[in-house]
Formats: structure tokens, C-alpha cells, sequence
């Protein structure tokens, strides 16, 4: 047995969120997995050897969104790590983005890892233990032309968790805010993200960063930045004065 019993998963049909939902089965950790694909949901509850519950739920829709709230409240069957995982991006010029989708992104990103958080922090509080594990991204250090949206998504959900992680500690809940670089996923196909100029050096695997995110929120880290060279480059950006930062980042958008 792991260290946790139950766990949440939003956007295990696919990418980190499968990876994370395969790791915490191969520690015994039962599950409840979350995503719109009842499918793949169910292939990989077939598969996990441990108890899994699916849940098909669009994090966008609010009926979907208080189904999933619902069942983290369910103390019959307590969840004792949440993983707000789920998320999308996109690419392009702001003032060309379709509307509908970044509103979307907006809810999925933050609005559904914002209520799930508040309503899983008041059950883990009273039972004076428990786990949060918010997939952000480097995206949310630096401002990111391009991909405005999706940048300013991550840097709410990087924040959020860095407080809930001084807030909670004392409650012997762990918040870890797991801030990846690329990865191969899904994500850059349905983001419509042209990679082919990225270094395969740059990338990392699903499954190293799920391993990451877990430790992390095991260890109660407050931020993990999987990968050596993601960290150098966190460290550089974090390290840049904010004007020089900002000069540097506006040459991406010419
Ligand atoms: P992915 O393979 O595209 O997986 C995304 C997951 O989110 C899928 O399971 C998808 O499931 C789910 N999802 C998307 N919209 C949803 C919605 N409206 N309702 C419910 N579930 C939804 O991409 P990934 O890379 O694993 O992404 C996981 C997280 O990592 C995201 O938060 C992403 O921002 C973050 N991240 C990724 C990278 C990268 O390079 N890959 C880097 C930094 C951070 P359904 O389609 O079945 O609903």
C-alpha cells in the first residue's frame, strides 16, 4: 500500500493523468478517474488491477463539474489525493483565438481545479491528512505571447497551490503544484502547436513526470519542476530581473 488510499484523477484518459493513475494503481492506491472519454476511462479501469470508479465528466459543464464535486465530498468512501490534472492549451495570436475555447480553457484550467480544490480542502482538513496534486506548468512562470491565455491559467493555478501548500500544511494536508515542460501527450496536437522545432532533448515522458508529481506531493514540496533541463530553465527565468524577462519574451511575439 502507498501513501494514499483513494484518489481523484481528472484527465485520466490520456497523457500525465493516465501515467499518474497507473503509477498510484501500481502502489495499490484505489481510484476515481475522471475525463469526457467513457472508453478510454473504462480500458484503463479494466486494467489497473485496483479498484477504479469512472466518472465521465466535462469540467467545463457545472452539472459534470458538481458530480465530481459531489463525489469528493463523499465521505462513505473518502478521496485522500486529488489530482487536478485535466487541462488544454492553445496557440496562436490573441486576437485571432476563437472565443468559446479560451473561455473553456478558463474553466477547465482554473475555475474546475479552483472548486475541486475547495471542496476536497475542508474533507482532508477534518480528517487532518490528505493530498492535492495541481498539474500547472512552466507556462505559468513567464509571460508567454502566443499562448496568453494558457500562461495566465497556469500562473493562477502555480499561486493557488503555493498558498494552499503554507495553509494546509498545518492541517497535515500536502499541496504540490507540478509545473512540466514538453512532454509527449496529446496536449501540442490538440493545442494545434507546431513542435517540430523543439530538441528531442527538451522533451520528457509521461510517465517520468507523473513520477515526478508524486513524489512531490509525497514529499510535500511546494512546486516541482520535473527534468534537469526544465529546471535550469525555470531557475534562469525565475532568476531574470522582470524588465530583462520582459524584453526577452516580447522577441518570441515579433
Ligand atoms: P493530454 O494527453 O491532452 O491529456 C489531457 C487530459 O485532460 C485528457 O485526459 C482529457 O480527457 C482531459 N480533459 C481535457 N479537457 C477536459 C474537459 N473539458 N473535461 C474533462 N477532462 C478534460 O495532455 P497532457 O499533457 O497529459 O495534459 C495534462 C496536464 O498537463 C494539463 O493540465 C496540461 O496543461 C499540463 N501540461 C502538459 C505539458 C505537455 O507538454 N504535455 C506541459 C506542461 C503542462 P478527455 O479528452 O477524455 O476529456
Amino acid at each position: 500500500m502507498g501513501t494514499w488510499t483513494r484518489a481523484l484523477v481528472t484527465g485520466a484518459s490520456s497523457g500525465i493523468g493516465r501515467a499518474i493513475a497507473l503509477q498510484l494503481a501500481a502502489d495499490r492506491t484505489e481510484l476515481v478517474v475522471v475525463a469526457r472519454d467513457e472508453e478510454r476511462l473504462g480500458e484503463l479501469a479494466d486494467s489497473v488491477g485496483v479498484e477504479c470508479e469512472v466518472l465521465v465528466a466535462d469540467l467545463a459543464d457545472p452539472e459534470a463539474l458538481a458530480r465530481v464535486e459531489a463525489r469528493l465530498s463523499d465521505l462513505a468512501v473518502p478521496i485522500d489525493l486529488l489530482v487536478n490534472n485535466a487541462g488544454f492549451g492553445s496557440h496562436g495570436p490573441f486576437h485571432e483565438l476563437d472565443l468559446e475555447r479560451e473561455a473553456t480553457m478558463v474553466d477547465v484550467n482554473v475555475a474546475a481545479v479552483h472548486r475541486l480544490a475547495l471542496v476536497a480542502a475542508p474533507v482532508m482538513v477534518a480528517a487532518g491528512r490528505g493530498g492535492i496534486l495541481n498539474v500547472s506548468s512552466m507556462a505559468g512562470f513567464t509571460a508567454t505571447p502566443g499562448g496568453a491565455t494558457y500562461s495566465a491559467t497556469k500562473a493562477f493555478v502555480t499561486s493557488l497551490s503555493e498558498s494552499l501548500h503554507a495553509e494546509l500544511r498545518p492541517h497535515g494536508v500536502h499541496v504540490c503544484a507540478l509545473c512540466p515542460g514538453f512532454t509527449r501527450t496529446e496536449f501540442q496536437a490538440r493545442a494545434a502547436y507546431d513542435t517540430s522545432s523543439i530538441p528531442d532533448a527538451a522533451w520528457q515522458t509521461a510517465d517520468e513526470v507523473a513520477i515526478a508529481g508524486l513524489r512531490g506531493v509525497e514529499r510535500n514540496r511546494p512546486i516541482v519542476v520535473p527534468g534537469s533541463m526544465n529546471k535550469v530553465g525555470a531557475g534562469v527565468i525565475n532568476a531574470l530581473p522582470a524588465r530583462l524577462r520582459r524584453r526577452l519574451v516580447s522577441r518570441f511575439a515579433d
